[in-house]
């Protein structure tokens, strides 16, 4: 008989149905599937809780799984949902099932293979992440319309550096720009007046989530 370690599995923090709380998709329901593992430590993570531990799950568990919810966008997360070796397969199946596909990523792994269909948010890192240095910039030059590109601003050094990025890679006119303050850390309004001030054209994201449920909730 066959056992669950022969097949292609991908290790689970969680999986849970709520509202997205980020990107352009922010406010739409969501189902959300959270990788174990990660390669990176950002200062401020915060959901170290999946750096390990975890679920082993197989495609078909894992469509059994969310095929209980009324809802057909699904964000791949954790994590580092990228280090996992049959992600591939899961969003392959995703999209057999007329699935729309995110995925949120540190952006420092080569995303080249990952399908065009797939909306790509790619989360680079400032220097206040402390893992600005592992960047793959490729990813940027290859990015396409309907991806997104995030900056986490902890202080004005992240924000200079996600503005010296965006106009060195043109992000402005070449796909959707997002700036995220660190929730709870610097006052947003700074974010703001700074983004007027420089003329970005970029979309200020706040956390929903966490205004709506305990920040220090997970699976919401
Ligand atoms: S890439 Fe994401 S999961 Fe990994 S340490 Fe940074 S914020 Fe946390």
């Amino acid at each position: 008989m066959e056992k669950l370690n022969d097949k292609k599995t991908l290790r689970i923090t969680e999986i849970f149905f709520s509202i997205q709380g980020e990107s352009t998709r922010a406010g739409l329901p969501c189902i959300f599937i959270r990788t174990t593992g990660c390669d990176l430590r950002c200062r401020w993570c915060d959901t170290a809780y999946a750096f390990s531990g975890g679920t082993k799950m197989t495609v078909e568990l894992i469509m059994a799984e969310i095929r209980q919810w009324p809802c057909k966008l699904v964000e791949l997360t954790g994590g580092e949902p990228v280090l996992q070796k049959y992600l591939p397969d899961l969003i392959s199946a995703l999209f057999a099932e007329n699935y729309q596909v995110m995925i949120e990523t540190g952006g420092h792994l080569d995303l080249s293979s990952i399908d065009e269909r797939v909306k790509i948010i790619v989360d680079v890192k400032c220097p206040g992440s402390g893992e600005s240095e592992k960047m793959c910039f490729s990813n940027l030059e290859n990015i396409l319309p309907d991806d997104e590109v995030k900056f986490v601003i902890q202080d004005r050094d992240d924000y200079d550096y996600a503005a010296k990025i965006i106009k060195k890679y043109k992000l402005e006119s070449r796909t959707t720009v997002l700036l995220s303050p660190v929730f709870g850390g610097i006052e947003y309004k700074k974010v703001v007046n700074w983004l007027l001030k420089d003329g970005i054209q970029a979309r200020i994201q706040l956390q929903l989530h966490k205004y709506i449920w305990d920040p220090q909730q997970k699976g919401v």
